[in-house]
């Protein structure tokens, strides 16, 4: 499946589908560096595969540190010092092959090398059908998570299904959580779908139909983020889950994508306080299928004394205005819309959620 994007200039293809990475090649720049930068622990993994798609190609192979840990400073600065000793020019086009942290920091790598250069995404997880579209690309600051980046399209992204089959689960629930989230943002009957689909961790792990719902999550993301790029309207939307996800994910270190889930249950305890979109009955439906998927619930227990320092992480958000918390909210006839929440209406859900989980 390939889409193309519709921005009004400088678009890109999205190729969806097994094998793609044999496709990879015709974006290749002929006489220029070709600089594949891979997570070491996706080479382990697929060595044999990459070298049947690539080995005929004159490319450059750059294996980076695995995951997160990639999205440092201090190893942002090694890597442009090898990347520049290789002698690149602004033609030069750098390939990501891994992640939603290899795509942000080969992505912004690319952003700012020599003032920018071309790269290409290609994504090996389920989670980065998310991080690979939209053209958000950064690296992480002792402070808080992605609060050193840019906006930079890629030239193209080649979504390989072939790479998702060596995922652990944890990757498949983390990925997991930002589909369901794009399926919220689509529509409810998006969401029933998915939990018709995949009820449990068992046919989640299955990964059937997925390119469907893959499909589905790139669409809805494209949908946002080229009616509102930067980020000045309705593209806070794809925050929904993350303002206490990403306390909870900088405090507990859970992957990106589970925090992201709790983060979706915390927001439907406020949207009861405060929209009344949701009620009880529909806060337990989710609760108990966030059980059957497996999603570590407890870590809420774990965290109860340290509340104030995920609260303190909330106020960090770069959507929020002044000293106020911004949350994406679902009103009562189900659209989203973005609403202050106090320090006392965050400690109250989390107590309410708490009693919840048990
Ligand atoms: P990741 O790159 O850390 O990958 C997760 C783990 O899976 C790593 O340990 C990695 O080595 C491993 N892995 C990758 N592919 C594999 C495969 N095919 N088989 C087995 N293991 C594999 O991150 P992620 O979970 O893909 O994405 C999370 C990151 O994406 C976070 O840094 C988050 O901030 C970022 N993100 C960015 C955006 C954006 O718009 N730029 C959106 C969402 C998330
Ligand atoms: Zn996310």
């Amino acid at each position: 499946m390939i889409f193309e994007t519709t921005y009004p200039n400088n678009n890109y293809p999205i190729i969806l589908k097994e094998h793609a990475l044999s496709e990879l090649h015709a974006f290749f720049k002929e006489d220029e560096q070709n600089i594949v930068l891979i997570d070491q622990d996706v080479y382990q993994l697929h060595r044999q595969y990459i070298k049947s798609c690539l080995s005929q190609y004159d490319i450059k192979f750059l294996t980076i540190v695995s995951g997160e840990a990639c999205k440092d400073l201090s190893y942002f600065e090694s890597v442009c010092d090898k990347l520049l000793s290789m002698n690149i020019t602004r033609q030069s086009q750098l390939i990501a092959i891994g992640g939603g942290a290899t795509g942000d920091f080969v992505g912004f790598l690319a952003a700012t090398l020599l003032r920018g250069i071309d790269f290409i995404q290609v994504p090996t997880t389920l989670l980065a059908h998310d991080s690979a579209i939209g053209g958000k690309v950064g690296i992480n600051s002792t402070v808080g998570k992605n609060l050193i980046g840019a906006f930079h399209r890629p030239r193209a992204v080649i979504y390989d299904l072939y790479f998702l089959n060596t995922l652990p689960t944890t990757e498949i629930r983390s990925g997991y959580g930002e589909i369901y989230k794009h399926a919220i943002l689509n529509s409810e009957e998006k969401v029933n779908q998915l939990m018709n689909v995949y009820p449990s961790i068992k046919e989640l792990e299955r990964l059937n139909d997925i390119e469907h719902y893959l499909k589905m999550g790139i669409e809805t993301k494209l949908k946002i983020v080229i009616e509102d790029e930067f980020e000045s309207g309705v593209r806070k939307n794809l925050n929904l889950g993350h303002t206490f996800g990403h306390g909870l994910e900088y405090l507990t270190k859970i992957s990106h994508g589970e925090a992201v889930m709790i983060g979706i249950l915390f927001q439907k305890v406020i949207n009861q306080h405060i929209t009344h979109y949701d009620n009880h009955d529909s806060i337990f439906k989710f609760i108990n299928y966030l059980k059957e998927i497996g999603y570590p619930l407890s870590i809420l227990y774990a965290v109860e004394t340290e509340i104030d320092a995920i609260f303190e992480y909330m106020k960090k958000d770069k959507k929020n205005i002044g000293q106020s918390i911004q949350m994406v909210l679902q009103d009562g006839d189900g659209s989203f819309t973005i609403e202050s929440v106090s320090k006392e209406q965050v400690l109250d859900a989390f107590t309410e959620l708490k009693s919840l989980i048990n």
